[in-house]
């Protein structure tokens, strides 16, 4: 059985956004192509002169759009996406004269914006998301790697298969066998999520904990901000931002199911917008979805007085859900469309909100299964390449969707339900292979077509 080995924490990271396929993961790339030539002899890496990036597929034809130069530069200058300080990245990239340092050992290349090519030449590529890295000494080439964003942060290199991790000692590769696993154990689904953790992360429970609750505090500090922060957003839609407004007419009505709607939308709003700045939010389980679980988590906590460590269970639940259809299927928009990012995420919310709402496990995977079948089918066609529209406002829908999937599978008998989610993440992958590849982050079909003629 080829089984799941995904931590919660690779589910769910910190760092800037919009994009973690055309942000985080290009950052990374770049930092570890930094360490790789780091490792280089020193008597070759006298002979370097310059540092070169090339940008292919999707990254070529939406990264100006997602700041895809920026997150390289940053990379490339060895900065972390953890704590990435959002004043420092920001200009990275806008002036065409600026110098960067790239440090490679000891030895210093200096490299501009303009060493990053967006080549948009069609062609046959390994992966949507491909780049590559080349450390020259004049014409000749001293080291060049390839590397592939394959969605929600994750990188791979050409040749590289994923980081092997320890075997989870209750392994399970789909619901299904997840579920399974549960029967023949008799335990529950945190307890099975949080015995396996301990062995993928090699963390003990407290440091587990710890990082939960670093995730979810990073959440939180987005929904926040986002909540305080009146501004239009960066780039030329000139887009304004509306969590503040909602945020402020909430506040005028009293409690009720439209305020309740109000809330659920205004937060999800924030962290999106939060996004869309380009500053500091959680993968959850992509940058561009990133405002659904942490909307969903403020409102849990902030209305419904749901516990720190039911949460913490949550964001268990929802990272196991993520990390099966990651397994079997993706979560990248430019693999198969929005259904990957806005549809997943909304369905790892919906398990969620069901666990933390009390409902056993076929409650919950049924919640899971609805949230993502009413996704199928969802391109991604962002206006200008920017993470801004139809990006943030189906965040807002994602998170309202997610609950309603909760309600709708906690109403009926979970044994009468027709479909189950290893059926529906099925569908998934096969819709997203049978989409035409221009409603895949590519912003060459749909409303990022259809605007520009209205
Ligand atoms: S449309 Fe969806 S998949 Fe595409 S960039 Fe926006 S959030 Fe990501």
């Amino acid at each position: 059985m080829n089984v799941i080995a995904t931590s919660v924490f690779d589910i769910f990271k910190i760092g800037p956004g919009p994009s973690s396929s055309h942000t985080l993961g290009p950052m990374k790339a770049a930092g570890r192509f930094r360490q790789a030539c780091a490792g280089l002899k020193k008597a070759a890496l006298e002979k370097a002169t310059a540092v070169e990036v090339s940008l292919y597929g999707s990254l070529a034809t939406t990264g100006k759009g997602h700041g895809t130069d920026r997150s390289v530069i940053a990379g490339l200058l060895g900065w972390d996406p953890e704590t990435v300080d959002p004043d420092a990245f920001d200009p990275l990239g806008t002036d065409p004269k600026a110098v960067y340092t790239f440090c490679a050992g000891k030895k210093e290349i200096p490299f501009r914006a303009g060493d990053i090519h967006f080549d948009t030449t069609p062609g046959n590529l390994p992966h949507p998301n491909t780049m590559v890295f080349r450390l020259k000494a004049g014409e000749g080439i001293l080291l060049e790697q390839e590397y592939y964003s394959v969605g929600g942060g994750f990188i791979l290199c050409r040749g590289e298969a994923e980081h092997p991790r320890p075997i989870p000692p209750i392994p399970y590769a789909s619901m299904h066998q997840l579920r399974a696993q549960m029967d023949r154990l008799n335990i529950g689904l945190v307890e099975l999520l949080r015995r396996n953790e301990a062995v993928v992360s090699g963390l003990d429970a407290e440091r587990t904990d710890k990082g939960l609750d670093a995730i979810i505090d990073a959440m939180v500090s987005a929904v926040e901000r986002g909540l305080a922060t009146d501004a239009i957003l960066p780039g030329p839609i000139g887009l304004a931002r509306k969590a503040p407004v909602l945020l402020r007419r909430a506040q005028t009505i009293p409690d009720s199911p439209e305020r309740f709607v109000i809330l659920l939308n205004t937060y999800a709003l924030a962290a999106s917008e939060e996004n869309a700045a380009g500053h500091r939010v959680v993968t959850a389980p992509t940058s561009g979805s990133s405002g659904i679980i942490p909307g969903i988590i403020y409102f849990a906590a902030k209305h419904l007085g749901i516990s720190r460590e039911l949460i913490r269970e949550g964001l268990l639940v929802a990272g196991a859900v993520g990390g099966i259809t990651r397994h079997n299927a993706s979560i990248s928009g430019a693999e198969v469309g929005c259904q990957g990012e806005v549809g997943v995420a909304s369905a790892m919310a919906a398990a969620m909100i069901a666990h933390i709402r009390g409902c056993g496990m076929a409650v919950i995977e049924n919640a899971a299964e609805i949230a993502l079948e009413h996704h199928l089918g969802l391109t991604c066609d962002p206006i200008g390449g920017y993470v801004q529209i139809p990006c943030i406002e189906r965040n807002a829908v994602g998170a309202v969707h997610a609950y309603n999937a909760y309600l709708l599978a906690s109403a009926g008998d979970p044994a009468r339900q027709k479909i189950d989610f290893d059926a529906v993440v099925e569908a998934m992958l096969e819709t997203g292979r049978d989409m035409s590849e221009r409603y895949k982050e590519t912003a060459r079909a749909g409303l990022a077509v259809c605007s520009i003629r209205c």
